[in-house]
């Protein structure tokens, strides 16, 4: 979504800007999404919510937010909630597939199947690098298949700096295998189980015995640190029909029942990962002139929480655009 953004901006203020698209198709992590783009209500809630972030950098995304998803509705893409339906955070619900139609004709000149060239000015919005972060620990992956860390792997060959912690990620308890799971899956089977689950490993121990937090992304960091990459979530057999055991047993996962309880055998999947190419508020990679950096490629927004990485893409990336002009 950040290069899409940044070319639709650098457009619009007058540039020529080439998208180049490693994948097979535009849009990225952003086509697989639920597609909210959000903010916390408050600062200081952004703030506690993700308190090992750069702040200058949260103060940029947050302050710049409301502007940015004013420009990207007056682009056209279908809207299908006009607000969240979280207390905490405000936005909007896209179709995805009619905001990627909508930004790769704003952004004009996309060119599938081309990677990163080192022509400056260039912004990397590569999508960091989940995919080899699961490769690396046996994990699934639960996002595009392209983002490996090229955009970083470029950015410190030049001499840039990291920020947040490369070890964090957001990401979801998925089936396990043998389940079988298509990108178009990634959001009906995540297993999102809002305090109504106990958490088992392997070997029988209770890993996480507190609540989650709302975004369930420490529970997964957490499955992700046990034997294997994988749990058992334990819920009523009450849940039996629910919709999330059903996709499960659909997709061929496991579902053990057993003293009137589901055992359910789940797998920690990457969605993106936090630690990154270190920026200043105007989305220069800090230390090499000519080169920007937008959305999940950048580190040391979310650290410790989670937050929109949908919004770090639309804000970070039109910032980069009216840089590069500048
Ligand atoms: C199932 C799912 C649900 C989600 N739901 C939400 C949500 O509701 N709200 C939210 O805020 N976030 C959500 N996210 C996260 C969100 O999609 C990402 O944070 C966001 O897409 C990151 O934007 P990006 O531009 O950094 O990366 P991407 O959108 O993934 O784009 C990166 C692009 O870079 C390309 N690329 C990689 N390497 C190269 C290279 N060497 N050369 C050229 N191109 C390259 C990739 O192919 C890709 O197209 C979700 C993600 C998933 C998978």
């Amino acid at each position: 979504m950040a290069g899409l953004c940044a070319a639709a901006r650098a457009h619009e203020l007058g540039l020529k800007p080439v998208v180049l698209e490693k994948g097979t198709r535009p849009g990225g992590s952003m086509l697989l999404s639920s597609c909210v783009v959000w903010r916390y209500r408050t600062f200081e809630d952004f703030r506690a919510e993700c308190p090992g972030g750069d702040e200058e950098l949260q103060r940029v995304i947050f302050d710049g937010f409301d502007e940015a998803l004013e420009w990207l509705v007056s682009l056209g893409p279908k809207v299908v909630w006009e607000d969240t339906t979280n207390p905490r955070t405000t936005g909007k619900r896209f179709d995805p597939r009619s905001l990627t139609e909508v930004l790769v004709r704003a952004a004009g000149d996309v060119r599938l199947e081309e990677r990163l060239r080192p022509e400056l000015p260039l912004v990397l919005a590569t999508g960091g690098f989940a995919v080899r972060y699961a490769r690396e620990h046996g994990l699934l992956v639960r996002c595009n298949p392209w983002s490996e860390g090229d955009g970083l792997e470029f950015a410190l060959e030049r001499g840039a700096t990291t920020a947040g912690d490369l070890d964090e990620f957001y990401g979801r308890a998925m089936p396990a295998p043998p389940a079988r799971i298509g990108e178009e899956d990634y959001v009906r089977l995540s297993q999102l189980w809002d305090g109504e689950a106990r958490f088992v490993n392997e070997d029988g121990d209770e890993f996480f015995e507190r609540l989650p937090a709302w975004h369930e992304s420490d529970l997964a960091q957490a499955v992700a640190r046990q034997p294997g990459g994988t749990a058992w979530f334990i819920v009523s057999a009450d849940f039996r029909e629910d919709p999330r055991v059903v996709a499960l047993r659909e997709a061929g996962g496991t579902v053990v029942e057993e003293d009137g309880e589901l055992r359910l055998h789940v797998a920690a999947a990457v969605t993106h990962t936090q630690g990154g190419i270190k920026i200043g508020p105007a989305a220069r990679v800090h230390g090499v002139d000519g080169l920007f950096a937008a959305g999940a490629d950048v580190g040391g927004i979310s650290t410790g929480g989670y937050s929109s990485g949908l919004a770090a893409a639309l804000v970070l990336g039109r910032i980069a655009a009216e840089t590069a002009l500048r």
